[in-house]
């Protein structure tokens, strides 16, 4: 999930819709003081970081973020702002932006963050016959095409990174869905059920294990 610390509602709305359009997870937060709670309580993949906000300044929220966290940052500034971008930069942030920005930069600049924080994925996931890559977002088994919904593919490839370890409902509803996901946990059954008819039930094979009174599995 990316968070964005913005007190100007315009342009938090218009990159937060930008960002969702292009698959990503997005929290949007104006104060700053509430910000650096959230990104203290939450691993977020990235933080977009206004630096002239209510009640803590950008520069003052990074600086103690990175006393504990080295989430990835990019700040936006406006162009007299040129000492604190400096600023942000010897602090830690990752990068900046200048207002007004261009969508697709920012977009490229949160691509780059995201590789590089990125434990060298494989693009490849497999369980038996069943293949998933990521480049593509395709699943297959045995070379048979799979439909997935994005939440289902989300929560199947989150399973599989975990393969051999009991994921919770609330670990698998804050990874999937998010931490402001405004519903219970039942959501991760219903989902599981769904893989399930489209995997287990159509190739005969059992592929998330339900760990009583735990969670689930992808179990070697
Ligand atoms: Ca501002």
């Amino acid at each position: 999930m990316i968070l964005i610390v913005e007190d100007e509602a315009k342009i938090a709305r218009f990159v937060q819709l930008e960002l969702e359009h292009e698959g990503y997870t997005v929290k949007h937060i104006s104060d700053g003081r509430e910000a650096l709670e959230s990104a203290l309580a939450h691993d977020y993949e990235l933080i977009i970081l206004d630096l002239m906000l209510p009640s803590m300044s950008g520069i003052e929220l990074l600086r103690r973020l990175r006393q504990s966290k080295d989430t990835p940052v990019i700040i936006l500034t406006a162009r007299d702002q040129v000492m604190d971008k400096v600023a942000g930069l010897d602090i830690g942030a990752n990068d900046y932006m200048t207002k007004p920005f261009a969508i697709e930069e920012l977009l490229a600049r949160i691509r780059v963050h995201l590789k590089r924080n990125e434990p060298s994925r494989s693009e490849q996931l497999t369980y038996e016959k069943l293949l998933i890559n990521r480049g593509s977002r395709t699943v297959t088994y045995d070379g048979v095409p799979i439909e997935l919904t994005k939440k289902e593919y989300d929560l199947l490839v989150y399973l599989l990174e975990n393969k051999n370890i009991v994921i919770t409902r609330e670990q698998a509803l804050d990874a999937v869905w998010g931490f402001d996901f405004y519903g219970n946990t039942n959501v991760v059954d219903v989902y599981v059920r769904y893989l399930r008819s489209k995997i287990d039930d159509v190739f005969d094979i059992k592929v998330v294990r339900t760990v009583r009174g735990a969670g689930y599995m992808i179990k070697d």
